[in-house]
């Protein structure tokens, strides 16, 4: 395929597992459960190991390469089975996390990967100094806005802590305007002069 942004790791072009019936059995399982718009190639997919996998629902028993387009430039590129399994085993994402960005407006996996250890080390943390507290807050905003971070609701507790604990802080002005946007819709802006 033409066009495509290349990812640093597996390139830019459909991976063939060589598993024929592999391919046959994903295609089955993913019938009609396609997300509009994008294109899976069933000769790519590998089995997943559940046992890893962390999800609310439904597991993904298969991973396959998955046309996209890239939420913030446009272009196409593939999320590949293999960098799905390492996100969903290795990495520890929820399998609901989906990739919304090319790699190249993607943030490293590295970054990605750093961020979200100090984020569910600190998350889990009875009492945060509030050095860590920032630190927290400003994961939750990074990995919220790469779609990695998906609880409103866990997003809407922090942004209240920063109001109290962070006041007049960058990263409070920013998960404030996060918050704010998610609010959008539900209730009418009521302007700068609420917070
Ligand atoms: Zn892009």
């Amino acid at each position: 395929m033409r066009g495509l942004v290349p990812h640093p790791r597996y390139g830019a072009g459909v991976r063939d597992a060589g598993d024929v019936e592999g391919a046959k059995l994903a295609q089955q399982y993913y019938a009609g459960w396609a997300r509009s718009g994008e294109a899976m190639f069933w000769e790519s997919a590998i089995r997943a190991d559940l046992g890893k996998q962390k999800y609310f629902v439904m597991p993904s028993l298969w991973y396959v390469d998955t046309l996209k387009r890239c939420r913030d430039c446009g272009r196409g590129f593939l999320f590949f089975a293999e960098e799905q399994r390492y996100w969903y085993e290795e990495l520890g994402f929820n399998v609901n996390a989906d990739c919304v960005r090319c790699p190249e407006c993607r943030k490293t996996e590295r970054t990605l990967r750093r961020r979200f250890d100090r984020y569910s080390r600190l998350v889990g943390k009875k009492e945060l100094p509030d050095a860590e507290l920032g630190e927290l807050v400003a994961d939750a905003c990074f990995l919220w806005e790469e779609g990695i971070l998906q609880d409103a609701g866990k997003l809407r507790r922090l942004k209240n802590l920063a109001r109290r604990r962070l006041a007049g802080e960058k990263v409070t002005a920013k998960i404030v305007r996060i918050c704010e946007g998610l609010d959008v819709g539900k209730n009418e802006r009521s302007g700068d002069l609420s917070g």
